[in-house]
């Protein structure tokens, strides 16, 4: 496990859109942060020996990702404390990437400073759009100066390596939009852009709203063609770096990496056994069972071959680095991967001839493609 997730789970308000295991603010019980606190930290103290000696290399993260919910809504004293038990100082080396999540209106100067001082030093924030009736229409609490502002004081409080999540395919939003919000980020010097396209269950009331798939379609193209021409690597169906900061957290996910979450809700993967769980999506339910002592899994899964299979196509897909040629050689597949570089949605790699690659119109037709081939 050289990949840590923490889940936190407190929001300042429940986004219109939102899926994640999270309680906005007039949700949240007035002990809540305290009880997940020590929910948290019991949960440390259960993985403290499976996590091995933390002198050793074995015994120290690559990578460690704040997510949530809103984990900048929590101040780093609490984190401190619950956290405590892994004994992090120890586990992280001047390699570790220790990214947090936060949103515009919950971070000023000082409190990232004291982030940062506790290891933190990649910031993602999400941001979303910056056209003031988007925001509203999604519910988000920022106003477009806020995102600005946390810009400033993110910069200022010395984190370099920034990383902003945008909304495309939001309902009323134009690719004139979509370009003029990465026009005003990237005048900042941000490392890394997500730019997700919205979806929403039918049920959803927002779901009529959502442009149609040739629209999406222009967005996602958009965003391609202008990230691409700032220096930014198109490396991950919805993530741009520049050179060198790709997001190696998220990699460790994307590459088949082990990887151990904490918190109500979160995932975690073993590799070398194919098993991955789930924390229950309750702080209350999670603190109860941690009170006792008790395994706060929802459920678990060993992938069977097949799963295994389905999932190496899916993850190889959505990267930029492809996959060996040799994998569409059968009789199967040759023709479909044929019929998808013809299409547009397939290519040779520029810097492997042994490898193919989805194109910019195959991350924004991924879906199709990964049935195409993974379902051969
Ligand atoms: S801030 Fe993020 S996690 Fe919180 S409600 Fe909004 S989308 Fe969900």
């Amino acid at each position: 496990m050289r990949s840590l997730y923490v889940h936190f789970p407190f929001c300042e308000s429940k986004c219109h859109y939102c899926d994640f295991y999270s309680i906005g603010a007039e949700r949240t019980g007035e002990t809540d942060p305290l009880l997940f606190e020590g929910a948290l930290q019991a949960e440390c103290r259960q993985w403290t020996t499976a996590l091995g000696n933390p002198e050793t290399e074995l015994g120290q993260f690559d990578t460690i990702f704040f997510g949530g919910g809103t984990p900048s809504m929590t101040p780093p004293e609490s984190m401190l404390r619950a956290l405590a038990p892994l004994d992090l100082p120890k586990r992280v080396n001047d390699r570790t990437e220790w990214t947090m999540e936060a949103n515009p209106s919950s971070v000023d100067r000082k409190r990232l400073e004291e982030y940062r001082a506790l290891g933190v030093n990649r910031i993602s924030m999400g941001v979303q759009a910056l056209r003031p009736d988007l925001l509203l229409a999604l519910g988000r609490v920022h106003s477009r100066d806020a995102a600005f502002r946390a810009l400033d004081a993110i910069f200022e409080a010395g984190i370099t390596n920034v990383s902003v999540d945008l909304l495309c395919g939001v309902p009323n939003q134009q690719v004139a939009d979509v370009e003029r919000a990465m026009e005003e980020l990237i005048r900042y010097p941000i490392t890394h852009l997500s730019c997700y396209l919205l979806t929403l269950p039918k049920t959803h009331r927002m779901f009529k709203d959502l442009p149609n798939e040739d629209e999406q379609l222009a967005h996602l193209l958009a965003i391609d063609r202008f990230m691409t021409s700032q220096g930014f690597e198109h490396y991950e169906i919805s993530n741009f770096a520049r050179p060198g900061f790709r997001a190696r957290h998220n990699l460790a996910y994307w590459t088949g990496k082990s990887y151990l979450g904490l918190g109500p809700s979160a995932h975690s993967f073993d590799a070398e056994e194919s098993r991955r769980w789930k924390n229950f999506s309750s702080l209350h339910k999670y603190a109860e069972k941690l009170k006792k002592n008790e395994s706060v899994q929802e459920w678990e899964e060993v992938l069977t071959a097949d799963q295994r299979d389905l999932e190496k196509w899916m993850l190889a897909l959505r990267l930029s680095d492809g996959f060996p040629r040799t994998w569409v050689e059968d009789e199967a597949r040759e023709g479909k991967s044929a019929g998808l570089v013809r299409a547009g949605l397939l290519e040779k790699h520029p810097e492997h001839e042994d490898r193919l690659r989805l194109t910019a119109r195959g991350f924004a037709l991924s879906d199709q493609v990964i049935t195409t081939l993974a379902t051969a």
